[in-house]
């Protein structure tokens, strides 16, 4: 098991447009297992490649019972509209609402090499849009209107100098959400999904 050190908002890297992986290697499956490993340990429910310093194509998502690793995905048929209040792993603390399609379908190639497709509603829809947008160096809070891109950056001045080397090291017991916050709000935690 590896938990690897999670890039913050001012690192080149979550602005780079990845790289399409030529072939699924062995390096890459212990990619994806760090990516799961350090994914579980921020208790978010997505990574990208560029969320650990990487460049390949590839992201991981757990959204209840379904975890995948995709490879090169990319939608290939959307539905509807809906906003969620989104958080990033990578802009720890801040949030957002953000507008997306419903029901997203992603095809991507697997650890296995081969190609497979995968439905997503709601949150895993959020997910996995939210996830290639990183694939293509873009962030949630891209989408914000301008007032509310001005609030997350403003709420991210208070945080970013937690981060020195806009590194994110994540310690046994770290969390994404500070134990006190879901008991001090009636809005359940669950609503601000960090990905
Ligand atoms: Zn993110």
């Amino acid at each position: 098991m590896a938990v690897l050190p999670i890039t913050v908002l001012g690192s080149p890297v979550l602005r780079q447009v990845t790289t399409p992986v030529a072939e699924v290697t062995d390096e890459l499956r212990q990619l994806a297992a760090d990516m799961f490993d350090t994914m579980r340990a921020a208790e978010g429910v997505g990574l990208a490649a560029p969320q650990v310093g990487r460049t390949e194509r590839m992201c991981v998502v757990e959204v209840g019972d379904v975890a995948a690793v995709l490879i090169n995905p990319e939608i290939i048929a959307r539905e509807g509209k809906i906003k969620w209040e989104e958080g990033c792993l990578s802009i720890p603390e801040v949030f957002g609402w953000v507008e997306r399609s419903a029901v997203v379908k992603v095809r991507a190639i697997g650890l296995d090499g081969q190609p497979f497709e995968l439905e997503g509603r709601e949150l895993l829809a959020v997910c996995i849009q939210h996830e290639l947008d990183h694939l293509d160096g873009k962030l949630f809070i891209d989408h914000l209107s301008f007032l509310n891109r001005r609030k997350a950056m403003n709420a991210w001045d208070d945080e970013k100098d937690k981060y020195p080397g806009l590194l994110r090291i994540l310690k046994p017991g770290d969390t994404d959400e500070p134990k006190g916050r879901a008991a001090a709000s009636d809005a359940p935690a669950a609503h601000h999904d960090a990905l």
